[in-house]
């Protein structure tokens, strides 16, 4: 049995609920000290204490550069260099292209890509004080193929794919992987009263996915499992892109 922590630190954003928060319980499992990251301060508080030793929770809204700075300062002091960020926290807005104004727009980009751009950035010093470590980005089907009604949401989801790539060739040098992964529908409060469940029905695997199918991809991106493993993406969304 390894000490709590002795794996690496990582921080998840969004980690207060849903597939963040199920990241965040995987990740402590498997031995790393958790920063738990959300502008849900009450629920990542509570996590944070359901977790225990090794776990710790900090306010981030990921579209605020000097609140990163912060988040990465907090895990560092509170648990040592960054060896994983989980950049997970997003939003979703449905309205169809013509009907969408421009200020509803630029607040998914602002939290969906740049939010990734602000915690890559920021993280980097850290994991190379580390030595390495693995950027894990959730992008979503949204970033494979489209949809209609959340063009802003497509938008996103297909620039942190790229994003990703482009940050796996810059920081592979510093040992730095750099990964995508794609969720299909999954339950959890982002989907909970939609009518997305009904888009499953004709996939391979004719139901939404859990959240900890997410996060079992997150764990071997995290882990030196995936040593390998950078620039690429991990599809979970049984096999709805398939068709
Ligand atoms: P949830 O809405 O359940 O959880 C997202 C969390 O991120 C919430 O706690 C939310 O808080 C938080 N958050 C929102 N904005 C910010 C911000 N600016 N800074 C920090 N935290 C913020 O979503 P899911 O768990 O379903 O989704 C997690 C990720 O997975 C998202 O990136 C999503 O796009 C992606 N995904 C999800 C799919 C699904 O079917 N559920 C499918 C494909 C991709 P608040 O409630 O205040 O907004």
């Amino acid at each position: 049995m390894s000490t709590r922590g002795d794996r690496g630190v990582a921080i998840v954003t969004g980690g207060a609920r849903g597939i963040g928060a199920s990241v965040a319980e995987r990740l402590h499992r498997e031995g790393l000290f958790v920063v738990i990251a959300d502008v849900l301060d009450a629920e990542g508080q509570t996590l944070a204490a359901s977790l225990g030793d090794a776990s710790s929770y900090t306010h981030l809204d990921v579209t605020d550069e000097h609140q990163w700075a912060a988040a990465v300062a907090h895990a560092e002091a509170v648990s040592g260099p960054v060896t994983v960020l989980v950049n997970n926290a997003g939003i979703v807005h449905n309205q169809r292209l013509e009907e969408l104004d421009e200020a509803s727009y630029r607040k998914v980009i602002d939290v969906n890509q740049v939010g990734v751009f602000l915690g890559m950035k920021t993280v980097v010093p850290s994991m190379r004080r580390a030595s390495g470590g693995s950027i894990i980005n959730i992008s979503s089907v949204g970033g494979i193929i489209a949809f209609p009604g959340v063009i802003s949401y497509v938008a996103s989801k297909w620039a942190v794919r790229g994003m990703t790539k482009a940050a796996a060739q810059e920081l592979g040098e510093y040992g730095i992987r750099v990964n995508s992964v794609h969720p299909g529908i999954i339950d959890t409060p982002m989907t909970s009263g939609t009518e997305s469940a009904a888009q499953t029905t004709h996939q391979p695997l004719a139901h939404p996915g859990e959240p900890d199918d997410i996060a079992a991809a997150v764990a071997f991106l995290a882990t030196a499992e995936s040593k390998y493993v950078t620039g690429t993406e991990i599809v979970v969304d049984g096999g709805f892109t398939s068709m």
